[in-house]
């Protein structure tokens, strides 16, 4: 949108130059023409059972955590503050609202009661790996390892694993180790960044209106947050109401 008006003014300024300007504009487009023939591959055919579909059907399934129904997931990373748990756990049950937690397994295992706390409450628990490693950047070994470890076995486990950084979520390989280690990859379609410091009325907008990375929450989305974002928890009583003034339903609590 804003670049429009910029265009416009350009074109306006250079309709002083008359017909010099015609001329040369004919023969730019002479030549655009010619590159873009020379360039243009002819189309391919397509056959009608192609294998591009599967991949994005997969892609899609993993960007959903494998729910096709059209509730929206609310879930949390990582590990935060006992403050910033119980915060978010009050909204939660407040709301009644049903979220999936990734803990990374060394937070996990240094709070078992707040884990515990998250698993009674109703909630689901994924795996984020045993300390938030790369794990595209480690090997098959270490790989697997950090998967076995971030299994926390706590009440309200799912077998749902969410890569640190969503790295490799849509590669063959981490395929391979989730297949192994018995998960499915699990990634999202809202990306709120509270993680970065984002101020709450921030978060709540990228959540109900997206922005120029990410899109807005749609039936069946995903919201990826943080357990220690700084603003999570004053943010989340907007969050959900964004999520519902969208005519949208959260999972619920059982
Ligand atoms: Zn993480």
């Amino acid at each position: 949108m804003a670049v429009l008006p910029t265009l416009t003014g350009r074109s306006r300024g250079a309709g002083a130059a008359g017909p010099l300007r015609a001329a040369l504009l004919g023969v730019l487009s002479g030549l655009l023409s010619m590159a873009v023939a020379a360039v243009s591959p002819p189309l391919p055919v397509v056959p009608a059972a192609t294998t591009h579909r599967e991949p994005a059907a997969t892609h899609a399934r993993i960007q959903h955590c494998w729910d096709g129904g059209p509730m929206v997931w609310l879930t949390f990373d990582d590990g935060g503050s006992p403050a910033q748990v119980r915060r978010i756990l009050r909204v939660l049950a407040a709301e009644h609202v049903r979220a999936i937690f990734f803990p990374i397994g060394a937070w996990a295992a240094a709070n078992p009661g707040l884990i515990s706390q998250i698993g009674a409450a109703g909630h689901a628990i994924g795996n984020h790996t045993h300390d938030h490693v790369d794990l595209t950047k480690v090997t098959e070994r270490r790989a697997l390892w950090q998967i076995r470890h971030g299994d926390t076995h706590a009440r309200g486990s799912v077998n749902l694993l969410r890569p640190p950084f969503g790295d490799g979520a849509y590669s063959a390989r981490l395929r391979s180790l989730a297949e192994r280690t018995g998960h499915r990859l699990c990634t999202w379609t809202v990306d709120t960044r509270d993680w970065t410091g984002s101020p709450a009325a921030t978060i709540v907008r990228r959540v109900r209106y997206g922005d120029a990375i990410t899109p807005p929450v749609r039936a069946g989305g995903v919201v990826i947050m943080h357990m220690n974002g700084d603003h999570t928890g004053a943010a989340l009583p907007g969050v959900i109401a964004a999520v519902r003034a969208r005519g949208l339903t959260l999972h619920g609590l059982p």
